[in-house]
Order: structure tokens, then C-alpha cells, then sequence
């Protein structure tokens, strides 16, 4: 008799889930009914049109050619004059007796491609074997190295924002060929107290593997002590590194986002 009580309740509770489950899907059913596929759907603003290049590495229609392979006037030298470097063969070579160069356009956000080549004859280890920098805003250094067999401080070979983040992996080339950066950078926001409201934010891929992932830049770019920031405009110049390596650069352009 026993049994047969719980069998009876059993089979009630079942029942009741049933009815539930069965109410449940109709409700479901009848939002479903109710909301139209268009709701989701987003017309405007509407993309605008940027023809790509005819290759991933040339410049597409909306960028800013900074170099091209023979001029170099979008740059000026550190003393405010034309630009010293040597051109030859589509591409820049630094001359180390010149120092560093920026552009005189100035930038915050933007997408930035640029092609790098440390001498094919390797000369001297670490720091010392062709580094150069590429600066973000003149002051975050994207670290250009041969860091190919090449060991130094991880967080200052190729690859790194130097002294700050470590690169995800090593990709480089071997010296004397031709590598790529391509760089999504946020500019850090500052408030009206000069304090950080939200830092500089970048990804990078070289030879179009990634890098850097959304790394947080801690501040400037220094080569002793810890970095901090400093307020500075929305946007500022982008600065080459001249550290006594003839590195050399091709195929610099710029998107501003
Ligand atoms: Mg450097």
C-alpha cells in the first residue's frame, strides 16, 4: 500500500513538471513570435569606404604615407631640419652620427605599418646589436632589435614595449632581412588634473604574428627606473630611434583612428 501512495505522488510531481516544462516553451515560442528579426538590425551610420592596398602591407586609401622609399619630407631631424638619414633603395637607413628623427605630423590613436631591417652583418651582442625604437607619441618605445640568436633582457629585445612588456613570442627574422610591425595603439587619456584616466593601450603583430595582445603601457619609455606617465597632447609626433645601429625602414604609413 505503501508503495502504491508513492507511486501515485510520483506520477503527480511528473505531471506538474510536464505542464510546466510544456508552459514554459510556449511562452518562449509566443517572445520569439513577438520579436522580428529587424529589431536587431543596425543601418546606420554607415562604414566608410577605404580601398585596401594591393597587398595586407601596402598602404591602403585612407592612411598617411610617412615614407615611401624616396622622401622623406613627412620627417625632421632633431634639430628641427630636414632629415639626415640615408635613402637608398626604397628604404631609410639610419646614420648614427644624426641622431633621431620624428614626423611632423602628430598622432594619437592610429593603426601604424612599418618594415625594419638590422644590418646583414651582425656586430656586436644584446643592446648593442641593431637596436632602434620605434616611439609612439615620442615616448612609448615599440623596441626594434636583432634579436635573432641574439639573447638579452626579455622586456628589451624586439617585439618589446621596452623595459615594460615582454613580447608573446620571439618571431624574428635573421639580420639583413626585412620584418614587418603593425600596431593598434590606443593613446593613454589624462585628466584635467594631469593624472592618468585611462593608460595607452597596445597590440602588435611582427611578420604578422601577434606580439603584443592589448598590453597597458605603464608610461614613458626609461632606461633607468620605473616608467610613469607624464600628461602630454591627444597627439604628438612619432619618433625613430637612432642608437648607433644602421638599422634601416621602408613602407612607413599611418591611420589615424
Ligand atoms: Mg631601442
Amino acid at each position: 500500500m505503501l508503495h502504491l501512495t508513492n507511486y501515485t505522488e510520483m506520477k503527480s510531481k511528473l505531471s506538474l513538471k510536464i505542464v510546466f516544462v510544456m508552459m514554459l516553451f510556449a511562452v518562449t515560442v509566443s517572445a520569439q513570435e513577438k520579436t522580428k528579426h529587424e529589431e536587431t538590425e543596425i543601418w546606420q551610420p554607415v562604414p566608410k569606404i577605404v580601398t585596401p592596398g594591393v597587398t595586407a602591407i601596402a598602404a591602403p586609401s585612407d592612411a598617411i604615407i610617412l615614407f615611401g622609399g624616396t622622401d622623406a619630407s613627412a620627417w625632421k631631424g632633431k634639430d628641427g631640419g630636414a632629415v639626415k638619414w640615408k635613402i637608398a633603395d626604397g628604404a631609410i637607413t639610419i646614420d648614427p652620427a644624426v641622431g633621431d628623427i620624428t614626423t611632423k605630423q602628430s598622432f594619437g590613436d592610429c593603426q601604424l605599418h612599418i618594415e625594419w631591417r638590422t644590418p646583414a652583418e651582425p656586430k656586436g651582442n644584446s643592446q648593442e646589436r641593431g637596436n632602434s625604437g620605434v616611439f609612439l607619441m615620442s615616448r612609448y618605445e615599440l623596441q626594434v632589435l636583432d634579436s635573432y640568436n641574439n639573447p638579452t633582457y626579455v622586456n628589451g629585445q624586439a617585439g618589446s614595449i621596452y623595459k615594460q612588456l615582454i613580447p608573446l613570442v620571439n618571431v624574428c627574422r635573421p639580420p639583413g632581412q626585412w620584418q614587418t610591425y603593425d600596431v593598434v595603439f590606443t593613446a593613454p587619456r589624462f585628466n584635467a588634473d594631469g593624472t592618468v584616466k585611462t593608460p595607452a593601450d597596445i597590440t602588435v603583430l611582427q611578420n604578422g604574428i601577434l606580439v603584443q595582445n592589448h598590453g597597458i603601457i605603464l608610461g614613458s619609455t626609461t632606461f633607468v627606473g620605473k616608467p610613469q606617465y607624464k600628461k602630454h597632447n591627444a597627439e604628438e609626433p612619432l619618433l625613430l630611434q637612432c642608437h648607433n645601429n644602421a638599422v634601416s625602414y621602408r613602407n612607413i604609413w599611418i591611420r589615424k583612428l
